[in-house]
């Protein structure tokens, strides 16, 4: 990936997901036996890598072991016409699964991304994401009968008698914010959480909960984490985080006040930050947020703003 600060990683929208297609077993079969199909293997969320940390990408008609030996296979979607499927090695132990991949090394995706394509980054994020889901609905939540997989693996039925719950993968929405103070000078918000390194400051965020807007999500987390009123809250933009099935919406909130009171469990000390003061700490060298999250872009874009 390209450390520009406007590229969010992991989503994009790369990939051709073939909705019309993907469910039809007959036309995942031919795709199978083309010789441009490639499969992407991982391991219990990690990444099967050659030596030089290259994605293992064999082509699926040399594959045939690979396949064989899946705990699951996906097919994720067409890239410019070519079929690309997923396959979870997970039951393996990982010496087993790096052999049967010929992977040398099974790496998380995250710490892979600065040398990856975004279209390479955000495939392999999806298939983790969607391999995960399939490990985690083994079994029904209604009568506990094990579940299999849809064709194509966008889907779970449950196979018990009376019951063919129908489970589709689960997304988990999370809201991430840079709050501005009222009035001049211009601030925003950071917040060092508990655990987090020294020095090291970030955007508010958290999940959605049921029965909650975004916006409503928004307001509560300010509200809990630094004890602010919120006004005005603006979408700018989202960012696919599936590790293992996040959504990150993103916003900036006005907050009405400007005196903070962290909650001291999430957050342990929130204060305001003028652009001047956020410039500074890049010329030095600190870094604005994650490489790859959107809070980066978050406090980039408000840098770009007045002031
Ligand atoms: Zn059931």
């Amino acid at each position: 990936m390209r450390t520009d600060d406007r590229v969010l990683a992991y989503g994009g929208g790369w990939l051709d997901r073939a909705a019309a297609l993907r469910g039809d077993p007959e036309w995942l079969a031919e795709r199978l036996s083309d010789p441009e199909s490639v499969v992407l293997p991982l391991w219990r969320d990690r990444c099967l890598v050659d030596a030089g940390r290259a994605p293992v990408r064999p082509a699926a008609v040399d594959a045939v072991e690979l396949l064989a030996g899946a705990d699951e296979t996906v097919f994720l979607g067409l890239d410019a016409g070519r079929a690309v499927f997923a396959v979870d090695l997970s039951s393996r132990e990982e010496s087993a699964a790096r052999a049967l991949a010929g992977a040398a090394e099974a790496v998380d995706v995250r710490a892979l991304v600065g040398g990856l394509a975004p279209a390479e980054a955000a495939v392999l994020a999806y298939a983790k994401g969607l391999l995960h889901w399939h490990r985690g609905q083994r079994f029904c939540g209604s009568c506990g009968t094990a579940t299999v997989a849809g064709p194509g693996g966008q889907t779970r039925s449950c196979a018990g008698a009376g019951c063919g719950r129908l489970l589709f993968p689960r997304i988990e929405p999370a809201v991430i914010m840079l709050v501005e103070a009222p009035g001049e000078p211009e601030r925003c918000l950071l917040a060092r959480h508990r655990g987090a390194a020294e020095d090291s400051w970030s955007t508010l965020a958290g999940f959605v909960e049921i029965g909650e807007s975004l916006e409503d999500a928004v307001r509560r987390e300010v509200a809990e984490e630094a004890g602010l009123a919120v006004g005005e809250v603006t979408y700018q933009g989202s960012q696919a985080w599936p590790f293992p099935a996040g959504l990150m919406v993103g916003f900036r909130a006005s907050a009405t006040s400007t005196r903070v009171r962290v909650d001291d469990e999430e957050v342990v000390e929130a204060r305001w930050f003028t652009r001047a003061e956020l410039r500074a700490r890049v010329a030095a060298g600190r870094p604005l947020g994650r490489i790859d999250s959107i809070d980066r872009l978050l406090l980039g874009s408000w840098l770009d703003g007045r002031g």
